[in-house]
């Protein structure tokens, strides 16, 4: 079942009036190398091609109020142009007041065939377009954006860089922070002095086994330190 999911390209549907926005920061790097190299596909989608009448996708809130809000009827001719498959897959809408997705949910989407986001601008989108087309409302924090393009590329990112054969050694991302519910261990390159100020002595050493206990008790104290809310899931989870 995993290999038939990922024989197909992994691919990532985006409806945006600004397509000019990517790829952006999902061009650079790993990600874009993958890009090129057709491990993942970005199909960029621009809502402009399909206005309702007198171009325009857009008109102002019904019942008042400032802005513009996008029309079901420019999103439904957009995203009818998706083949079936494509329009079967997870649906997210970037909206401020969506629920902020942790890396388990990256995963799924990584193991999954690809992802149709929709970014909003202005005021927003027509709730019907959220209720029809059963759209997951997801936000990347409690603030305001100007649009949900930015939204769109970092939880890509995070979900790219979870595919196979795009990070070049996988075993460090397994060990970055989230993975298990702990936080990442400090890291250090040389010199060994900086300011008076020492690379602990055990990871100059060469004992891997020492220097895999002092980094695992370093991230259990950060994490305990600096997130409490994990650092109570790592012990419900190492107690089972
Ligand atoms: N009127 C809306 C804000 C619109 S901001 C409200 O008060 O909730 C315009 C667009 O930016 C949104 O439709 C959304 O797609 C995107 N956006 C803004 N803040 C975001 C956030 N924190 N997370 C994800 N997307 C966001």
């Amino acid at each position: 079942m995993l290999s038939e999911v990922l024989s197909k390209m992994w691919q990532a549907n985006i409806f945006t009036i600004f397509p000019d926005a990517f790829p952006g920061n999902l061009g650079v790097s790993v990600i874009g190398k993958a890009l090129e190299k057709k491990i993942w596909n970005l199909n960029v989608i621009d809502l402009k091609r399909f206005p309702v009448k007198n171009d325009r996708i857009d008109s102002t809130p019904c019942g008042g109020g400032v802005g513009m809000v996008l029309s079901p009827i420019t999103f439904q001719k957009a995203f009818d142009t998706l083949p079936k498959e494509e329009q079967k897959k997870r649906k997210i809408y970037f909206s401020p007041r969506g629920r902020q997705l942790k890396q388990k949910d990256l995963e799924d989407i990584s193991q999954s065939d690809g992802v149709t986001i929709l970014c909003g601008r202005y005021e927003g989108v027509d709730q019907r377009i959220l209720d029809y087309y059963e759209m997951e409302e997801v936000s990347i924090g409690d603030f305001v954006l100007l649009g949900g393009e930015a939204a769109a590329m970092t939880i890509l990112e995070g979900c790219v860089r979870l595919l196979p054969c795009v990070v070049g050694n996988h075993s460090s991302i397994d060990d970055d922070s989230f993975q298990n519910s702990l936080l990442e261990h400090n890291q250090y390159t040389l010199p060994q002095e900086f300011n008076e100020m020492k690379v602990p002595k055990v990871l100059l050493g060469g004992n891997h086994n020492e220097i895999k206990e002092f980094r695992t008790n370093q991230s259990k104290n950060i994490t305990k330190k600096l997130r409490p809310d994990l650092w109570a899931k790592y012990i419900e989870e190492n107690l089972k």
